[in-house]
C-alpha cells in the first residue's frame, strides 16, 4: 500500500522537492508533515478535495475537524465576499462581533465571550484568566491530551507506554525541546476518565501548597480516536472544581461546532468555567473563542489580565463565523450529520463483527473513528497499551489509496461535513470491508 501510495503522489514528491527549499521540511506546520512526503492539496468543494496530482477524495480530514461546513460553502463565501468588499480588518469591533457572541452565549449558556486566532491562543488565554483569577499558577491537564503548542501545555502529551508506569507518581514531561521545565513543572498531568485520581492528585497539590488554578480538559478525548467520558465522570470532576474553587476549562477546539450546537457542553450538560473554540468556529478561517462565567470573565473585564491579539475579532473572520453559525449550521444539519455518523459507525461494526477485527466503531456528532483495539479505550494508557498502531497504518495507506482523505496520524478521527451524503460515508465502509477482506483472506 505505501508503493502504490507514492506512485499516486509523484506530483505531491515534486512540489516537497521545491517546497523543501524555502520552507523548513516542506510544510508549513508540522503537523502537515509526513513520511516519505506530504500529499500537497490543491482545491477542495462540498465533501471532496483534489490533490497537486488530481486524486480526487472524499474528505474525512476535513482541516483536522475545521470544515464541518464543507468546502467552499456559498453561504460562507457570500459572507466573505461582501465583507472583503467593505474592510476586513479594523482592530476595532464590528457588528459581527456581537452577533457571533450572542449565539456562542445561547449555544453555550455562557454570557461573557472574546476572540482569539487558533485553538491554541484560545487555551493560552483561558489559563491566563484562569491564573489570574485565582491567583495560582499550578494548571491540571488530563495525560495524553493535547491543547495546542504554547508551553504550559505541551506537556505529558505523546508519552511512549514504557514511560508510563505509575502515573500518579510521573513526573511531568516536555512535548519537544525549546520549553523551559519550570514551566513543564507547574502543569500535572491526571488520567483520563478517573475521577478520583484527579481527586487525590489535587488533595496532595493542595497540601504541598500548590493548589491548582485550573483543570484543562477536552470533555470528549480527540486525539486517542474519540473517548468518550464514563457516566458521571464529568459531573465528578465539575463537583470537584466547584469545591475547590478551581476554574473547569473545557477544551472544545474539536468537539465545539462539531458534536452538537452547543458542543459537549450540551451534549454531556456538564458546565465548564470557561470554553474554548477554535477549528471549524471559523467556517474555514483562524476564529477562535473564549466563552466564560460573569465572575471568571471579570478579570478581563476589570483589567486585570490582559486578553488582546491584533486579529482578535477579525471582520472577514468574524462574517464567516457568522454566516456558519447561522445559516450553515442549523438544528438540521446537526440532524444530517448525526444521521451519517450514525450510518458510519453502524456501517463499520458490522464489518469489525463480519470478520470478526479486534476493534470497534465509536463516534458522536460528526466525528468517529475505528479504534484498533481489542479492549475499550479509556484514557492514554489504555490506547498506548492497545493499540495496534500497525493496523491503524495500514488502514489510512489503505484509505488514501482508494479515495478517502484521512489525517495522517495514528491518533485522529474522522470529521464528516454538512455537504457529506450517504454515499461518502458508504464508500468509507465499503473501502473498510475492502480491508477487512485483505486481512482475513
Ligand atoms: N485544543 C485541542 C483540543 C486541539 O485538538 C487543538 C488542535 N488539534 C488545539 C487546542 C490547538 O488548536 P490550534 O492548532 O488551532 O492552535
Amino acid at each position: 500500500e505505501a508503493k502504490a501510495l507514492d506512485a499516486r503522489t509523484q506530483g505531491s514528491l515534486a512540489t516537497y522537492r521545491r517546497a523543501n527549499q524555502v520552507l523548513a521540511g516542506g510544510v508549513a506546520s508540522s503537523y502537515q508533515a509526513r513520511d516519505p512526503w506530504p500529499i500537497y492539496l490543491e482545491r477542495g468543494a462540498g465533501p471532496k478535495v483534489w490533490d497537486v496530482d488530481g486524486n480526487e477524495m472524499w474528505d474525512f480530514h476535513n482541516g483536522f475537524g475545521s470544515m464541518v461546513q464543507g468546502h467552499a460553502h456559498p453561504a460562507i463565501g457570500a459572507a466573505i465576499n461582501a465583507r472583503y468588499a467593505s474592510g476586513t480588518h479594523f482592530a476595532a469591533p464590528t457588528e459581527d462581533a456581537i452577533t457571533v457572541a450572542a449565539e456562542l452565549q445561547r449555544r453555550w449558556g455562557l454570557p461573557k465571550w472574546r476572540y482569539v486566532n487558533s485553538g491554541s491562543e484560545a487555551t493560552m488565554d483561558a489559563i491566563r484568566i484562569a491564573r489570574g483569577l485565582t491567583g495560582r499558577d499550578t494548571v491540571v491537564k488530563i495525560f495524553g491530551s493535547y491543547h495546542g503548542h504554547h508551553d504550559t501545555v505541551m506537556v505529558s502529551i505523546g508519552i511512549e507506554y514504557d514511560q508510563i508506569g505509575d502515573h500518579e507518581n510521573l513526573a511531568s514531561l516536555s512535548y519537544g525541546a525549546g520549553i523551559p521545565q519550570a514551566t513543564v513543572d507547574m502543569t500535572i498531568a491526571v488520567p483520563f476518565n478517573d475521577a478520583g485520581a484527579m481527586e487525590r492528585r489535587i488533595e496532595r497539590l493542595i497540601a504541598e501548597d500548590r493548589k491548582p488554578a485550573c483543570v484543562i480538559m477536552e470533555a470528549a478525548m480527540m486525539n486517542l480516536g474519540v473517548v468518550l467520558p464514563e457516566d458521571g465522570y464529568l459531573q465528578a470532576v465539575r463537583d470537584l472544581c466547584t469545591r475547590h474553587g478551581i476554574v473547569l476549562i473545557f477544551d472544545e477546539v474539536k468537539t465545539g461546532i462539531c458534536i452538537a450546537a452547543g458542543g459537549a457542553t450540551e451534549k454531556w450538560g456538564v458546565k465548564p468555567d470557561l470554553v474554548t473554540l477554535a477549528k471549524a468556529l471559523g467556517g474555514g478561517l483562524p476564529v477562535g473563542a473564549i466563552g466564560g462565567t460573569e465572575e471568571v470573565m471579570s478579570v478581563v473585564e476589570d483589567g486585570s489580565v490582559y486578553q488582546v491579539g491584533t486579529y482578535n475579532g477579525n471582520p472577514l473572520g468574524m462574517a464567516a463565523t457568522r454566516a456558519s453559525l447561522l445559516e450553515v449550521m442549523t438544528p438540521d444539519a446537526y440532524a444530517h450529520l448525526d444521521r451519517l455518523n450514525e450510518r458510519i459507525l453502524a456501517g463499520c461494526t458490522a464489518v469489525i463483527e463480519r470478520y470478526g477485527l479486534p476493534g470497534y466503531a465509536v463516534g458522536v456528532g460528526s466525528k468517529g473513528c475505528v479504534t484498533f483495539s481489542p479492549t475499550k479505550v479509556i484514557g492514554y494508557e489504555t490506547f498506548k497499551a492497545n493499540q495496534d498502531a500497525a493496523m491503524a497504518d495500514l488502514a489510512w495507506l489503505f484509505n488514501m489509496n482508494r479515495g478517502i482523505f484521512m489525517t495522517p496520524g495514528r491518533e485522529e478521527e474522522w470529521t464528516l461535513s454538512v455537504a457529506h451524503t450517504t454515499e461518502a460515508v458508504d464508500r468509507y465502509v465499503e473501502v473498510f470491508e475492502e480491508l477487512a477482506v485483505e486481512l482475513t483472506a
